[in-house]
């Protein structure tokens, strides 16, 4: 069993989040240090730590995270001029919250490449 990270806590409703969307699936909410005029992380409730471990959700979740984080992204409005989503994996990912997340940003023209 992983360890209990924020975000875990952010789904047991043991700390608080800007919440904007939640169904059975998954729930997404607002970053807390934003990198964009909108930036939203999106985390399936069945649990893995790492996208490197996405093999261990059933298809079914993994279609269900994927097609969540798209529905997020519309309901925020940014279908129109686009976004990214970004999932950090592991130390050289940079990714700080062992709970697998994906980044939508958007609201701005992003630059590439990442650093
Ligand atoms: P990572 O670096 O793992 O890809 O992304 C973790 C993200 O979680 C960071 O962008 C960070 O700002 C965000 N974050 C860390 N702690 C909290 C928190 O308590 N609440 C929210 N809403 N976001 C958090």
């Amino acid at each position: 069993m992983s360890d209990v990270t924020i975000f875990d806590k952010i789904i047991n409703r043991e700390i608080p989040a800007q919440i904007v969307y939640e169904d059975a699936s998954v729930l997404a909410f607002r970053d807390i240090q934003p990198q964009a005029p909108t930036h939203v992380l999106v985390i399936p409730k069945k649990k893995v730590a790492r996208f490197s471990q996405l093999a261990d959700l059933s298809p079914q979740d993994v279609g269900q995270f994927f097609a969540g984080v798209a529905k997020v992204a519309a309901q925020l409005g940014l279908d129109k001029n686009g976004y990214r989503v970004v999932v950090n994996n592991g130390r050289d990912g940079q990714q700080t919250v062992e709970y697998l997340h994906a980044h939508i940003l958007g609201g701005r023209s992003l630059t590439w490449p990442p650093g």
